[in-house]
């Protein structure tokens, strides 16, 4: 069976900024690209608020950079997914979606987490022209234009109040009679007037010539009655929630109530030994590109030094 120092699971920021930081230190990593090659950034456009790029840069080009530079220290990048996690006892066992096994003495898990979609269509249809589930990465995009966001949770409140800087309108859909945000939050959105809350009402669908041009509403009237009507707009951003990629580990590693690894402090160590945890698979809060690679250089210097001890 293979052995391996250090496998970095993911190839988002911070899977790949762990590969440049243990390819520096010598410790041979190999790292599994996982589903999305280069992450969720890979959904969006334009990255403009990663440091070091002042005229902003593609975000697909970005992560081949990452790539390409973890590359040249020497980081065994190979496509494919791990499906299977052993951490009964070191080395680690993990199984690849062909099959491959690999034992490890070190695990860097970056595989991120997905954002949550309604699951219709349109969404699939104008991703990338009118619809996002990030409203810091894209917003930029829509200033002074009309968009609605999804969602009555806190991300959905943050993201409106972020998009309301920015746009000339922002509408919240919001499927319940109240907002499940925490109270600052709501108060933050009931009380700018730019953003208009509408209850009660869930997305059919979205139309549009050249990208979105706006959304089939439904709005739930009483028990038995509804109206359903069309809402012009020029973004619909998702924000019902993430999901992290951690679904193979739950068995070993203790997770929030939601699913993120937990980890210990300000470490990204793990509930066991020699597992680490980068970027949004353990991070509910800031979910933020810079942030997962700052997570991903903290997890290859933590796996670096734990070799030393075995
Ligand atoms: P939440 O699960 O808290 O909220 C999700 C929202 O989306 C809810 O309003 C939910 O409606 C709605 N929703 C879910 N599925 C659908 C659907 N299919 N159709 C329509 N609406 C839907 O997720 P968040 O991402 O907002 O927050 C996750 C966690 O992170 C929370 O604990 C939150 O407090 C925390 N957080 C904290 C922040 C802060 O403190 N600054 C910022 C961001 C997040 P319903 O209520 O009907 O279920």
């Amino acid at each position: 069976m293979e052995h391996v120092k250090c496998l970095i699971i993911g190839s988002g920021p911070a899977g790949y900024t762990a590969a440049i930081y243990a390819g520096r230190a010598n410790i041979n990593p190999v790292l599994y690209c996982g589903l999305q090659m280069g992450g969720q950034l890979t959904q969006t456009t334009i990255v403009e608020n990663f440091p070091g790029y002042p005229e902003g840069v593609d975000a697909n080009q970005m992560m081949m950079e990452f790539r390409q530079q973890a590359e040249r220290f020497g980081a065994d990048i190979r496509d494919g997914i791990i499906v299977k996690a052993d951490f009964s006892k070191r080395p680690y066992r993990l199984t690849t979606d062909r099959n491959d096994e690999l034992e490890a003495d070190t695990v860097i898990i970056a595989t991120g987490a997905s954002a949550k979609y309604l699951g219709l269509d349109d969404e699939k249809k104008y991703n990338g022209q009118g619809v996002s589930a990030c409203a810091t990465c894209d917003g930029f995009f829509y200033r002074k234009k009309v968009v609605a966001v999804v969602g009555g949770g806190d991300t959905a409140c943050e993201e409106a109040t972020y998009l309301a800087q920015l746009c000339s309108k922002v509408y919240m859909i919001v499927r319940k009679p109240y907002l499940r945000a925490s109270d600052i939050m709501k108060k933050r959105v009931e009380s700018n007037e730019k953003i208009e809350i509408l209850y009660e009402h869930n997305t059919l669908g979205l139309y549009g010539e050249n990208g979105v041009e706006g959304a089939h509403l439904v709005k739930r009237k009483g028990e038995a009655d509804e109206e359903r009507y069309d809402l012009p707009i020029d973004g619909f951003f998702l924000a019902i929630g993430h999901q992290p990629n951690t679904e193979i580990f739950k068995e070993w590693l203790e997770l929030d109530e939601t699913g993120y690894i937990k980890t210990q402090g300000d470490t990204p160590r793990t509930n066991i030994p020699g597992v680490f945890a980068a970027g949004d698979c353990a991070d509910p809060h800031y979910r933020q590109a810079i942030v997962a690679a700052g997570s991903g250089c903290k997890a290859a210097l933590e796996a670096e030094r734990y070799l030393q001890t075995l």
